[in-house]
């Protein structure tokens, strides 16, 4: 098992020697402040997506353990939300600046983890590094409301005021980005927060835990159990646990917005996708065939915002055979490897499903223009990887366009006008992102208004919205009401207090009940 060279600027925790294997490193559990190893006698091997090797071991934290992490948020919170907003936001700004110092370290980190090249994994951090960088405008962002004088000597107004106990469930694939879109913007606003990272991609979430301590976060305020099914059930069911955030997969998200909800949790789940790019004969030909490109096989397709679906209109198919020429062309190699365009999938199973997928495409009746199944990539003979894979003459009834593929695969329809490309989108369950490729603003309106997905680009092949806005994936893409970041993200780790005041300078003291109603 390699070592991970970590700056001595952080000591990280992670890959740190286990006091029970001599071998394997193990991932620390982050509670009450400290990194402490698991008690726990089920361990998940963690695996280099490149290499399969074993690279270390995350516990499934024990029920024990689950309850301290929860003892120790509760006990932390009631000093934290009193903590003044000016302080808390003092922590925030630390804390950017510490993950921008740390930015390439924790990048090696993912990248051994989850396989994305470096570049694509500094670009995930940049992104989380973001939303703490909004989060730092808490002191505007949870302003209440004012009314004055309602009636004579009456004032009405409103705080917000933070929940509780929050919680946060993260996906494999951006294991910096995701967790960093949950605790900066539930902690801002004063509340304490447990974490339970992927069991598949843990190291990043410690070492961003670190660097908030160093930032000057109190203890308790962030707790980090590690696992699976236990601990995202204890997270449901847990009393004290006021809100979840999760993303991931429809069947988990679906799961823990029902089990949650169930509970009286707040719930916000962002889950899966099937992103359509529709490409208009007047689009910028050289722009969008290296956008189509680029959005579909970047990060080996495992992105909820990948472009996975291309809808050639009228003419536009003719460009077909270009798309798969610049597919050709993009190189396959560990993420670490430099000019690598694309990394492995996340394991062996990942890789067999979307492989799998692709022969459905097959039996069904589409054309594989080009086949990254049998892929070869030098020196990691071992490594999970798909080579860039298009299939063509995709129809909506067929396996592979209704599965979310998650994997380097773009599936081509055709269809004569726009209004039949609307259709198609629209009939489709998922709503989390879109992009149109033209030169017709009236025609790029006409799509952003008529297509029914919560995130829409124009000429933008991956339309994430920048923090101060929220990201706003919809129908089976989303469950909750309230979406993660932006003033969203405020709201759903607030709740509203409205106080109604009177103060008169005349005496004021009635001379009889009122039992009438105001008015
Ligand atoms: P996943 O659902 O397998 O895992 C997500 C989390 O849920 C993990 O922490 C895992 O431990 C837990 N989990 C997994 N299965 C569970 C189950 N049956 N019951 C309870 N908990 C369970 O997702 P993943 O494979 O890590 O991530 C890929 C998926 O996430 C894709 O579908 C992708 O589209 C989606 N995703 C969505 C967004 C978004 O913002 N919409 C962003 C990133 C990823």
């Amino acid at each position: 098992a390699s070592q991970v060279q970590v700056s001595s600027k952080v000591k990280s925790p992670w890959y740190s020697a286990s006091p029970f294997s001599s071998s394997v490193p193990t991932v620390k559990l982050f509670i009450d402040g400290k990194f402490v190893e698991s008690k726990s006698d089920k361990w998940i091997d963690i695996h280099n997506p490149a290499t399969n090797e074993v690279i270390g071991r995350v516990p499934q934290a024990t029920k024990a353990e689950m309850d301290a992490a929860i003892v120790s948020c509760k006990r932390a919170f009631p000093a934290w939300a009193d903590t003044s907003i000016l302080s808390r936001q003092q922590v925030l700004l630390r804390y950017q600046q510490l993950i921008k110092e740390n930015l390439k370290e924790i990048a090696k980190l993912i990248t051994l983890e989850q396989g994305k090249t470096l570049a694509d994994a500094e670009g995930d951090v940049f992104r989380g590094l973001q939303v703490v960088e909004h989060a730092c405008s808490v002191t505007s962002l949870m302003m209440g409301e004012t009314m004055p004088s309602i009636t004579k000597d009456m004032d009405l107004y409103s705080y917000r005021l933070p929940l509780g106990v929050c919680a946060g469930i993260a996906p494999f694939n951006f294991p910096a980005m995701i967790p960093l879109w949950m605790f900066p913007m539930a902690m801002v606003c004063g509340n304490t927060f447990l974490m339970k990272p992927s069991e598949r991609v843990p190291g990043a979430t410690i070492l961003l835990a670190k660097l908030l301590q160093d930032s000057g976060a109190p203890d308790g305020t962030l707790n980090i159990i590690h696992g699976q099914h236990e601990a995202v059930n204890f997270i449901c069911d847990h009393p004290d646990i006021k809100a979840i955030s999760f993303v991931g997969s429809n069947q988990a998200g679906e799961y823990i917005f029902e089990r949650g909800s169930r509970h009286g949790k707040r719930v916000q789940a962002n889950m899966g996708a099937k992103n359509h790019g529709v490409v208009m004969p007047d689009a910028n030909k050289e722009n969008t065939l290296n956008q189509l490109v680029g959005a579909a096989f970047g990060a080996a397709g495992q992105r909820c915002m990948a472009l996975s679906t291309a809808i050639l209109v009228g003419e536009a198919r003719k460009w077909l055979p270009e798309l798969v020429e610049r597919a050709k062309n993009l190189r396959v190699n560990a993420g670490d490897q430099p000019g690598a365009d694309l990394g492995p999938l996340i394991t062996p199973q990942a890789k067999e499903r979307v492989c799998n997928l692709i022969d459905s495409g097959t039996k069904e009746g589409a054309s594989i223009l080009l086949d990254g199944r049998k892929i070869k990539v030098k020196g990691y003979e071992n490594g999970n990887f798909v080579g860039p894979t298009i299939i063509s003459n995709v129809k909506p009834n067929m396996t592979c366009y209704k599965e979310e593929i998650f994997g380097p695969v773009l599936v081509v329809l055709e269809t004569e006008t726009l209004d039949e490309a609307i259709q198609i989108v629209n009939n489709n369950p998922y709503g989390n992102g879109t992009a149109i490729f033209t030169t017709n603003g009236a025609t790029a309106r006409k799509y952003a208004h008529l297509v029914d997905v919560g995130q829409v680009g124009v000429n933008v092949p991956i339309p994430v919205p920048l923090p101060m806005f929220s990201f706003t994936g919809s129908r089976s893409s989303f469950r909750g009401d309230t979406n993660f970041y932006g003033k969203q993200g405020i709201q759903f780790y607030t709740q509203l207090k409205t106080i109604t005041s009177q103060w008169k300078e005349e005496d004021a003291t009635l001379s009889s009940p009122a039992v009438v109603m105001p008015t």
